[in-house]
């Protein structure tokens, strides 16, 4: 078995991308199921309320389960919502209920409205790493919406994690999201940073996904992963099956591409973060 470098800190990540069906929660379920099968403590936050990545990851989260929603709009601490995977050790996850949807509107008049996902990860940074069972990594899945769900994931990550859809129009949008960014950095989070972009739903076969590719590669030459993730069925099957591609299909192209791009990950984290 492979080993993959365990980040000398908590790496936080948000997952986003403006475009909806890009593979987003896809990305975020399986590279978070991935890291856990390396042995790295991984937590989810699931933080759109459509709630697929919960789906996924088989995680209750009827309309009074406790998740995202109270975290941000109630001020619960993380560790009171999270609940353990049951089918990947090492992995959590905080879900996402319909409620959410409301916390967009909810959150306009609060305190602090843009930090309160920021200040409930620090305080379970804080706590777990006293109790001395702090995770490696936090994915936040995002919605593909600009609002305040997904400035409080920029606010609260050091990374931003872009899947890339190989399609017509996949940089359509792009720029506004690296605008976006740059905005927040200036006055929200100085230390937020694109580290990591992946090129979902390839296909090997089609110019146009050549294309994309290399089109990326040129902007991206640091932060594009050499792994891509092909286009698989077994991937799209997996969330009806309440499953990632790791537990439904582990010895699959889907799950492999998914195991080496989460290596990858953890490799250049490791060089980055400097241990
Ligand atoms: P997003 O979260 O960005 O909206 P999803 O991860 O939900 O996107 O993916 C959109 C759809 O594409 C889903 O039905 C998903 O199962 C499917 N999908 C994602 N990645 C792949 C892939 N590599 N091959 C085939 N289908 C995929
Ligand atoms: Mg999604």
């Amino acid at each position: 078995k492979e080993i993959a470098p365990r980040p000398g800190k908590t790496r936080v990540l948000t997952v986003s991308n403006q475009k909806g069906g890009v593979g987003k929660t896809t990305t975020t379920v399986n590279l978070a199921a991935a890291l856990a099968t390396f042995d790295l403590r991984v937590l989810v936050i699931d933080n759109d309320p459509q709630g697929n990545a919960s789906t996924a990851l088989n995680i209750e989260h009827r309309g009074d389960t406790p998740g995202t929603y109270e975290v941000l709009i109630e001020g619960m601490p993380l560790r009171e919502v999270i609940q353990a995977s049951p089918d990947h050790k090492n992995l959590f996850c905080c879900p996402a209920t319909l409620d959410l949807a409301g916390a967009e509107i909810e959150l306009v008049p609060m305190e602090s409205r843009e930090t309160r996902l920021r200040t409930a990860i620090e305080q379970y940074l804080k706590e777990t790493d006293e109790s001395g069972d702090r995770v490696d990594y936090v994915f936040i899945d995002c919605p593909p919406s600009l609002g305040l769900l997904t400035i409080n994931a920029f606010a609260a990550a050091e990374e931003v994690l872009i899947p890339i859809q190989s399609e017509y129009y996949a940089l359509e949008g792009l720029g506004q999201l690296l605008g976006s960014i740059d905005k927040l950095r200036g006055y929200l989070n100085p230390n937020l940073r694109v580290s990591t972009i992946l090129m979902t739903m390839f296909d090997k076969r089609t110019n146009l996904s050549h294309d994309v590719l290399s089109e990326i590669q040129q902007h991206f030459p640091d932060e594009l992963l050499d792994t891509v993730i092909p286009r698989s069925v077994r991937i799209s099957e997996a969330p009806s099956f309440n499953k990632t591609v790791i537990g439904y299909d582990p010895e699959g192209v889907g799950a492999v591409a998914y195991k080496e791009a989460a290596l990858e990950m953890a490799k250049q984290g490791a060089s980055t973060n400097g241990n």
